[in-house]
């Protein structure tokens, strides 16, 4: 479940996490859902979505120029292509990492994160440190909690979602992988490259 708002005050985790039990209980007793869909639905969400889902959407996009164009165009669109998408997935973004440019993402407000692609987010992505800090300082974010250096002659973006739009980070294409194909290509991205806190992985020498 994502975040939940009225007005200005913001619910605690608590809050919400016990309205969708009971949310939950209600809609077993009324027959609209089994418990089996409940758990179907939180296994799929634990061990079916995940990052190897964007990883094959960014593989596909160093391969193939055309799709690469419609995925920045329309992300959610050029995934469902792919048969990749659903809950947490409407109106997604891809942003592109270039030799002058480094992307990366947050939800400055709560944990909004584009799930169908990744699964579920990191702790650290919904901890309030990371939120307040990788918008003010983000190559020092990056370089003392990432491990990860972005050159200072490289522009760094940060990306703020929302519920209503879901921000995820095209990585540049390693050098050295130029014979690799689209499934080989696809192991080398980590959740991290996809979220803009980390590099993807080097080709094997
Ligand atoms: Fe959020």
């Amino acid at each position: 479940m994502d975040e939940q708002r009225t007005d200005t005050k913001l619910r605690s985790h608590e809050e919400i996490a016990a309205r969708v039990k009971a949310l939950e209980s209600l809609m077993i007793e009324k027959g609209v859902m089994t418990t089996e869909a409940v758990d179907r639905m939180a296994d799929a969400y634990e061990n079916e979505v995940g990052p190897q889902l964007g990883a094959k959407v960014v593989a596909k996009a160093w391969t193939d120029p055309e799709f690469k164009v419609k995925l920045l165009a329309d992300a959610t669109a050029a995934c469902a292509e792919l048969g990749v998408g659903g809950l947490q997935g409407e109106h997604m973004v891809v942003v592109e990492d270039t030799d002058d440019v480094h992307n990366a993402i947050v939800c400055t407000l709560c944990s909004c994160y584009p799930w169908a692609v990744l699964g579920l987010p990191p702790n650290w992505y919904k901890a309030p440190a990371y939120r307040a800090r990788i918008t003010r300082e983000p190559r020092k974010v990056l370089a003392e909690d990432f491990n990860y250096s972005i050159a200072d002659t490289i522009e760094i973006r940060i990306w703020d979602s929302s519920s209503e739009l879901r921000y995820w980070v095209l990585p540049q294409r390693p050098t050295g992988t130029e014979g690799m194909s689209e499934d080989d290509l696809a192991t080398l991205v980590t959740r991290d490259s996809m979220i803009g806190v980390g590099p993807v992985m080097e080709a094997a020498k």
